[in-house]
C-alpha cells in the first residue's frame, strides 16, 4: 500500500451515491466480498428458494475498539449473525452487510475489516448478497458501524424451542464463560490481562450434533448479559427454576482472576462463541461427548439441570455450599461490546 492509499480517508461524498461511492464499492466491497450475486449490482438480490423453513435474523455491531484479541467488528459481524441462524438449527445461506461510516475514517481500517469479513465468508461458503454503505458527519458515529442480517435454512425435522423444555432436562455450556466481554473490556482499560475473543462460528460444532436426531430441546447463544441472562431467559420463558453448580461451569483461569479484581462475575460477561445447549437427560452425556470432539467444544461441560424451586428463578448452588438466586441485569454495565 503507498503512502498515499494509507492516509486516504473516507468523505462525506463516499456516501453520496455519485462517483466517490461507485469508487468505494470498487476498490473495497466488490474485491473482498464479490461473488456472483452481488455483482450483478442490483437494487436487492435475488436468491434461489427451496422448499425448506427460512431463518431469518439481524443484529447491529457498534464494538469498541473496533480490533481486539482474538476478532475485530467485522469477525463480530459474520459470526453473531451465523450464529443465530445456527443455533436455531439452520444452515447459514446469505448474509447482508450495512456499513455505517463516519466521515474522516480511515480506509485502510474500512479494508482491512471488509478484507476479515471476506476471509470469513469464504471459509464458511455463506456470500454476503447485498450491502449499503453510508457516511455519516464526524462525531455522528464512531468510526463504522455495521448492520448485519443473516438468512438460513432449517434442517427438516429440527424444532427446537424454549417451550419443549421440561424438568430434569440438562443443562450444557460448550465452552468456558466471559472470555469476549472480558477482551473486550481489557483492551478498553489497558488492564493488560491479555485475555482473547472466543469469538467463533459454530457452524461446524453445532449442526452435524443437531442432525443426529438426539433429544436437544433447545439452544442459545450467550452473547450480551452473557450466561446469566440466557439462563434466566429459560426459566422465565419456562416458568420452570433452572438450578446450576457453580463448580461445573467452565472459566478460564485469566478470565477468573480479571474477574475477581475488578469485581464483576464471569456469568454476566458476554461470549461470542458459544452454546447454551438444553438436553434431555437420556441423551445430554452423548451430546457432551459429541461436543467435545470438536476443538470449539473440548471444555465443554454440563452445568445443571431443570427442576427445583423457586419456580421461574435461576438457583446457583455455590463452591461454598450456599445456595443464590442469579438475577440478570437491569442496567447496561459493558456498553458497545459487540
Ligand atoms: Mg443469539
Amino acid at each position: 500500500m503507498s503512502m498515499l492509499a494509507s492516509a486516504k480517508k473516507i468523505l462525506l461524498g463516499h456516501g453520496s451515491g455519485g462517483r466517490l461511492t461507485c469508487e468505494l464499492i470498487r476498490e473495497v466491497f466488490l474485491p473482498f466480498l464479490g461473488n456472483p450475486i452481488l455483482k450483478r449490482l442490483t437494487d436487492a438480490a435475488v436468491l434461489e428458494s427451496s422448499s425448506d423453513k427460512l431463518v431469518f435474523t439481524t443484529d447491529a455491531f457498534v464494538v469498541s475498539p473496533l480490533f481486539f484479541p482474538g476478532g475485530d467488528i467485522g469477525k463480530l459481524a459474520v459470526c453473531g449473525s451465523i450464529n443465530d441462524l445456527v443455533v436455531m438449527g439452520a444452515y447459514p445461506q446469505y448474509l447482508s452487510f450495512d456499513f455505517i461510516l463516519e466521515e474522516g475514517l480511515d480506509y485502510g481500517t474500512l479494508k482491512r475489516i471488509v478484507r476479515s469479513i471476506a476471509g470469513l465468508t469464504r471459509k464458511l461458503n455463506v456470500p454476503c448478497v447485498c450491502a449499503d454503505t453510508k457516511v455519516v458527519e464526524k462525531g455522528c458515529a464512531d468510526k463504522i458501524f455495521i448492520a448485519a442480517s443473516g438468512l438460513g435454512r432449517l434442517i427438516k425435522s429440527i424444532s427446537l424451542g424454549l417451550q419443549k423444555i421440561a424438568p430434569k432436562d440438562k443443562i450444557i455450556v460448550s465452552g468456558p464463560i466471559g472470555e469476549h466481554g472480558m477482551a473486550i473490556l481489557d483492551q478498553r482499560n489497558n488492564f493488560g490481562f491479555k485475555i482473547k475473543s472466543d469469538c467463533a462460528c459454530l457452524t461446524d460444532l453445532l449442526l452435524p450434533i443437531l442432525k443426529k436426531n438426539l433429544r436437544i430441546k433447545f439452544m442459545r447463544d450467550p452473547t450480551r448479559g452473557g450466561l446469566a441472562t440466557t439462563l434466566n431467559e429459560i426459566a422465565e420463558a419456562t416458568g420452570l427454576a433452572v438450578m446450576i453448580e457453580e463448580k461445573n461451569i467452565p472459566v478460564k483461569a485469566a478470565v477468573k482472576t480479571a474477574c475477581e479484581l475488578l469485581g464483576i462475575e464471569p456469568w454476566y460477561l458476554a461470549c461470542e462463541g458459544r452454546a447454551v445447549i438444553v438436553a434431555d437427560e437420556k441423551d445430554a452425556s452423548k451430546v457432551l461427548e459429541l461436543l467435545r470432539r470438536h476443538p470449539l467444544g473440548r471444555k465443554s461441560r454440563i452445568i445443571g439441570e431443570i427442576g427445583g424451586s423457586p419456580k421461574g428463578k435461576v438457583i446457583v448452588k455455590t463452591t461454598s455450599g450456599g445456595r443464590r438466586i442469579l438475577d440478570m441485569l437491569t442496567s447496561e454495565p459493558f456498553p458497545r461490546i459487540c
